[in-house]
């Protein structure tokens, strides 16, 4: 049975800032039912060593980068899949987001703290007692993970094989040089054909640099960020690996994720019982303080709120939507400014506009049910989770044309409405214009009932469920280590 660590810093419901987590959480139970032994490794942030089942001690750790020592923690999750845990208290013990202090700067000490995760991964393959699990491939998720191929190919062999995902490339965690010794890292790998980058430490580049294989999590975003409009300074490298670096869809975890079954919403519904999500739009709409009216299309973002994700071009085009009797609900958090400037609007238009900020699971549910258009305005966006739900939910997206939103979302064009494919709008300049005229198109179908009903259907019964995804995953994997066992020429 093939053995793979999972090297991620979140994973729901134990700790989740953004999509890495429900990937994290829904991936390795879909990989367990292709009969591979997947285990995951997240640093012992308090909610992770709370939230663990069955916990025990499963082995000291000492020598940790920046020089302490703690414990390694096994547990699994509800869902049976084997979690460990580093339990380092100088480093994970604090309260609330895993990145950030209270004050919203980046803890100082986090090239320490994720060094740590991918040092204590490596050290994974390193053992030599038969009684502890040895995985065959390591497989790191976004620049919290990137040093981890890096310590293995500094290892020497029999060493386990390597692969790394970028979520999201625009986080790159870039640290200063002068940290080399404290994260164990030989001075000869401070070189470009190594972690330097831009003069400094790059996680994520060395993760790149050092993977035997690389991912990202759909095809139009693995073509996007080898060009320098979305590279983010990386686009070099993944350019010249072009043959190593694969797109592969996230999936949904249905399980969740589903208007039939969903304990969140007011009323349940599916394809056949659409009727029954209108309950749960005027549930939305009195929630908010909106005008509780059937009639009025109800758009909602449920997003961090950044200028990546579009917000502000949400923000301009939003005298339009109202101009043509749209409403608003807003779930998120993130950049002050924003957030104020939604808040601003709310209370300038407290019948048409709602604004709620903060994190809240169930409130994203049932703004996925309630709302009848989903927007996800982003200037880039590697995979997108929310426009996969609301395809589920039959709240039709609206999306801008980039990375997974265009591997996911069938724009509404005359011909892809006649041919019935349709699934949802997208717009391609990041431009309050562009945006504009995608929801003038969504707000005129919405009230072609029977058109907005054809498009609604064909959205829910859109398959992004994770098991293809778990299968080009194996794939990769048992080529890679097939590869590597196969005697050398
Ligand atoms: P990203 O990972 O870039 O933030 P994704 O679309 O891949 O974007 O994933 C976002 C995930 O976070 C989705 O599961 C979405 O429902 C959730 N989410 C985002 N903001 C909030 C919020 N304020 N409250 C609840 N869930 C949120």
């Amino acid at each position: 049975m093939m053995r793979v660590l999972f090297v991620t810093s979140e994973c729901f419901p134990l700790v989740k800032t953004g999509g890495l987590a429900d990937v994290s959480a829904a991936l390795p139970p879909a990989l367990a039912q292709l009969g591979i032994d997947v285990r995951v490794l997240l640093p012992g942030y308090p909610a992770v060593l709370d939230g663990l089942e069955g916990r025990r001690t499963a082995r000291p750790l000492s020598d940790l980068p920046g020089g302490g020592s703690g414990r390694l923690i096994a547990g699994h999750l509800a869902n049976g899949v084997p979690v460990y845990a580093i339990d380092q208290p100088e480093l994970f013990d604090r309260p609330g987001n895993p990145y950030l202090a209270p004050g919203g700067a980046d803890w100082t000490d986090n090239p320490l703290r994720f060094g740590t995760l991918g040092w204590v991964a490596a050290g994974f393959a390193q053992t030599t007692s038969s009684h502890q699990w040895r995985p065959d491939l390591l497989h790191g998720h976004d620049w919290q993970a990137g040093l981890m191929p890096a310590y293995v190919a500094f290892q020497g062999s029999p060493r386990p094989a390597t692969v790394m995902t970028i979520h999201n490339i625009a986080y790159q965690g870039q640290f200063p040089p002068d940290l080399l010794p404290a994260l164990h890292l030989p001075a000869h790998s401070f070189q470009v054909d190594g972690i330097e980058y831009y003069g400094g430490i790059g996680f994520l580049k060395a993760g790149l640099y050092y993977a035997d294989r690389l991912t990202t999590v759909s095809p139009t975003y693995a073509r996007e960020v080898q060009s320098a409009d979305y590279g983010c300074g990386l686009e070099g490298l993944l350019a010249s690996r072009t043959d190593q670096f694969d797109g592969i869809l996230n999936g949904v975890d249905y399980g969740i994720w589903n208007p039939a079954t969903d304990p969140h919403l007011i009323r349940p519904y599916d394809p056949d019982r659409l009727d029954a999500k209108i309950a749960n739009k005027v549930a939305l709409q009195a929630g908010f303080g909106l005008a509780p009216d059937p009639d009025a299309p109800l758009f909602a973002l449920v997003s961090r709120l950044t200028w990546h994700k579009g917000a502000d071009l949400l923000l301009a085009a939003l005298p339009a939507l109202l101009a043509r009797g749209g409403q608003l609900v807003v779930l998120g958090t993130g950049d002050k400014s924003l957030e104020a400037a939604l808040l601003r609007v709310a209370g300038s238009h407290p019948r048409a506009v709602g604004v709620h900020i903060g994190y809240d699971e169930a409130l994203a549910h049932r703004i996925q049910a309630g709302a009848d258009v989903l927007m996800v305005p982003s200037r880039a966006e590697p995979c997108g989770l929310t426009q996969l739900y609301a395809l589920r939910y039959g709240t039709v997206p609206l999306v801008r044309r980039t990375g997974g939103l265009e591997d996911t979302v069938i724009d509404a064009t005359p011909a892809a409405l006649a041919d019935g494919c349709a699934t949802g709008f997208a717009f391609d300049d990041p431009t309050p214009g562009a945006l504009v005229w995608a929801i003038r198109r969504a707000i005129d179908l919405f009230h072609q009932r029977d058109r907005w009903q054809t498009i609604q259907r064909r959205a829910m019964t859109r398959d992004f469920g994770w098991d293809a995804s778990a299968r080009a995953y194996a794939g990769l994997y048992q080529r890679l280590i097939s590869g590597r066992q196969a005697p050398s020429p």
